[in-house]
């Protein structure tokens, strides 16, 4: 088999965790499989970055972390490599390389006083680019071949920064010219994971968690059979562990209920990931690095379709609801198209929609980083139905978005009845509600502060903590 294996932050968090990790690609690799072992950065390394960078560019650049990025690091090679023989001082050159890179990026930031996202790209990526060279020595001490490789070499993306969009042909092509050879001659490539470059080379970001996203683009680019993403837990579970204790791991879901699950809060999956191992039908597994004797989720076609219909919950923070409302909306052509025009423009994402039927108010829950925006610039489009009454209030609300998911939601009775009777007897109240017409979801906007009890209320409602 071919297989691309992810390790997360965590996962690579040490000499130790990397260690474990090389050990598991190697241990793939002689029961006779070609393996592409994808790196995140270590963990907190994408945070501090991004910290960094933002302070620099407020001229606030603490010319600390350079030297603490090169210190955790290069101690990592050095307990790898048994700090002598070649590949130990190629590790120490490749990572002060980049580490000196990055803290000429800082400096110009703190000269130019100017954040772009282009340039926090280039800065926020550095953390994949100084794992892998770790994860590779890791894997040569073991006794295979191994070698480092930045994914901006293989991805070819959009020039959306912080959000870019792979390029698959281009992609495809680069992938065989450079993977196809080290996997026939039995090497193990370790690729950054969440970084890619543009056809021009410029360094792009797939997205904060976007290493997953990079495994089953490189999955589906080299036709791999299967993708396993090694996180920090047993793989999907029926709810975040953090937020209920009871959580459950789910043997098998489908592809729709994975994208759902990501795409509505459970962390451990980025949201893009399933779509490009579903095109080419490729099973994705979710593991624990920690306990890899456990078998964790499998993300197949059919998943298996449990007795309730109701297979997990998930929340969303950080986001806000925007509302628009006004007794004149009705009837008034427009105002609807209008305002999702302004969205797009703002290059906002919306998560959840709700009409109430009156259409005295619509409402939307957005990114609260995009919400300000937003509501200015709905303020400015909308400004002859302000002036006429037809719309009174434009006004955005932190909120949380709860969603109970599962495929076969559809078609079983009284799922509703379940949610709002279990939010009603916690006292939760729901502020806006929205079902797909996929009848994969039923989502909630609940207070902020409600959301951890409106998750719990509704995984014991569904009883998920027993096995299906
Ligand atoms: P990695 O660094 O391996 O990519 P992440 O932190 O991105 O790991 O994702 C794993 C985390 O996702 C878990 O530790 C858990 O806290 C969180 N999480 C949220 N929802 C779920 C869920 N439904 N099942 C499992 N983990 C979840
Ligand atoms: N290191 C990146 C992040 O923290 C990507 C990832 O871990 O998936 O967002
Ligand atoms: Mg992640």
């Amino acid at each position: 088999m071919r297989i691309v294996m992810k390790f997360g932050g965590t996962s690579v968090g040490s000499a130790e965790r990397i260690a474990e990790a090389a050990k598991l690609a190697v241990a793939s690799a002689e029961q006779g499989h070609q393996v592409v072992v994808v790196t995140s950065a270590m963990s907190g390394v994408t945070n501090t970055l991004i910290d960094t960078a933002h302070e620099a560019a407020a001229g606030r650049w603490n010319q600390t972390v350079g030297r603490q990025l090169l210190d955790r690091h290069s101690a990592a090679a050095a307990v790898l490599t048994g700090a002598t023989g070649p590949r130990h001082g190629a590790a120490i050159d490749a990572i002060a390389r980049r580490v000196d890179r990055f803290e000429k990026l800082c400096f110009g930031l703190s000269m130019v006083h100017e954040l772009t996202p282009r340039l926090l790209d280039a800065i926020s990526g550095t953390g994949e680019m100084l794992a892998a060279p770790l994860v590779s020595v890791a894997i040569d001490a073991r006794g295979v071949r191994s070698q480092a490789i930045d994914a901006s070499d293989i991805i070819v993306t959009t020039d959306q920064f912080g959000a870019a969009e792979p390029l698959m042909e281009e992609t495809r092509a680069k992938a065989a010219a450079l993977l196809s050879p080290m996997l026939a001659a039995g090497e193990i490539p370790v690729l950054t994971g969440f970084i890619g470059a543009t056809a021009d080379g410029v360094l792009t970001t797939l997205g904060r968690g976007g290493s997953d996203y990079s495994a089953a683009i490189i999955g589906a680019a080299i036709d791999a059979d299967e993708v396993w993403i090694w996180t920090d837990v047993n793989g999907v579970m029926t709810a975040n562990p953090n937020e209920v204790p009871a959580a459950r791991t789910l043997s098998e879901i489908s592809y729709s209920e994975a994208s759902e699950l990501a795409y509505y809060g459970a962390k451990v999956l980025h949201y893009k990931t399933i779509l490009p191992a579903y095109r080419q039908r490729i099973p994705v597994r979710i593991l624990n690095s920690f306990n890899p004797a456990d078998r964790g989720t499998r993300v197949t076609v059919d998943g298996h379709p449990s007795a309730t219909g109701v297979k997990a919950v998930t929340s969303i923070r950080g986001v806000s609801l925007i509302a628009v409302s006004g007794t004149g909306m009705q009837g008034i052509p427009g105002i609807v198209a209008k305002a999702f025009d302004v969205v797009a423009e703002e290059q906002a994402n919306v998560l959840m929609i709700s009409q109430a039927s009156s259409e005295n108010n619509m409402c939307f829950v957005l990114s609260s980083s995009d919400a300000v925006r937003v509501v200015k610039a709905l303020h400015e489009a909308l400004e002859s139905e302000l002036r006429r009454g037809h719309v009174e209030e434009i006004a955005a609300q932190p909120v949380a978005v709860v969603a109970a998911i599962g495929d076969h939601m559809r078609g079983t009775p009284g799922i509703a009845a379940t949610v709002f009777g279990a939010l009603g007897a916690a006292a939760i109240n729901v502020i806006a509600i929205s079902q797909g017409s996929s009848e994969r979801n039923i989502s909630l906007v609940v207070e902020e502060k409600d959301a951890g009890l409106a998750v719990r209320a509704l995984h014991d409602a569904f009883h998920l903590e027993r096995p299906a």
